[in-house]
């Protein structure tokens, strides 16, 4: 693994190496969420549904290096969906970052700890539901509060 610049994340994304680009992740888990996708309309509603590699107690993928094996269609955040998805976090640090905007000011590349994201009510630790335990996605449309951006 390369050396993370010092305060990388102050940089914009494009300039980022890989190894900076994965640290910026604060492990929230909400892209790891399935939503509903509307035909019709285009709207997309979140749920409390993980996808089956998170585990819902820390919402951390349990096969992070192999995730792709498993599941074909994870998807790997580049630049250009940071730009062009409407549905992650306020909080998550790509799109603030993108959006021009400091980290949190819990995220632990500033506090040195990942539990933070937890203790800011950030994290979908606890609070999510495995696919395979699931049912219809239709039965677990939830509204996530971002307006913890509030204690960024
Ligand atoms: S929403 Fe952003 S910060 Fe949260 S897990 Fe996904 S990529 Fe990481």
């Amino acid at each position: 693994m390369g050396a993370l610049r010092e305060r990388f994340w102050e940089r914009p994304l494009a300039d980022l190496s890989a190894e900076e680009w994965e640290a910026l992740c604060d492990g929230c888990g909400r892209c790891c969420l399935h939503k509903v996708e509307y035909e019709d309309t285009g709207e997309i509603e979140h749920t409390n549904v993980a996808c089956k590699l998170l585990d819902p107690r820390s919402a951390q993928c349990t096969d992070y290096k192999h995730r792709k094996a498993f599941v074909p269609d994870c998807l790997r955040l580049t630049l250009k969906i940071v730009e062009d998805v409407s549905w992650l976090p306020a909080t998550c640090a790509y799109r603030r970052r993108a959006d021009g905007q400091p980290l949190p000011r819990w995220h632990y590349l500033l506090t040195g700890d990942r539990e933070d994201v937890v203790r800011a009510g950030v994290s979908v630790a606890g609070r999510v539901v495995s696919e395979t335990d699931a049912g219809p996605l239709e039965h677990h449309v939830v509204e996530w509060d971002d307006d913890e951006e509030d204690a960024a």
